[in-house]
């Protein structure tokens, strides 16, 4: 299971409807409103 960023929910890769890339990696998120969010602003949900 993945973590969506966003909100810290768990997210299974292979049905997640929702995920984007950010310097390499992929992220998976619960919704599109968490997608949106990491999109605006990915620095503030990427702990590296
Ligand atoms: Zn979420």
């Amino acid at each position: 299971m993945a973590i969506d960023p966003v909100c810290t929910m768990e997210v299974d890769e292979a049905t997640a409807k929702y995920s984007a890339e950010y310097r390499g990696r992929t992220y998976y998120f619960c919704a599109r409103g968490c997608k949106k969010l990491f999109e605006r602003n990915p620095e503030a949900y990427v702990r590296e």
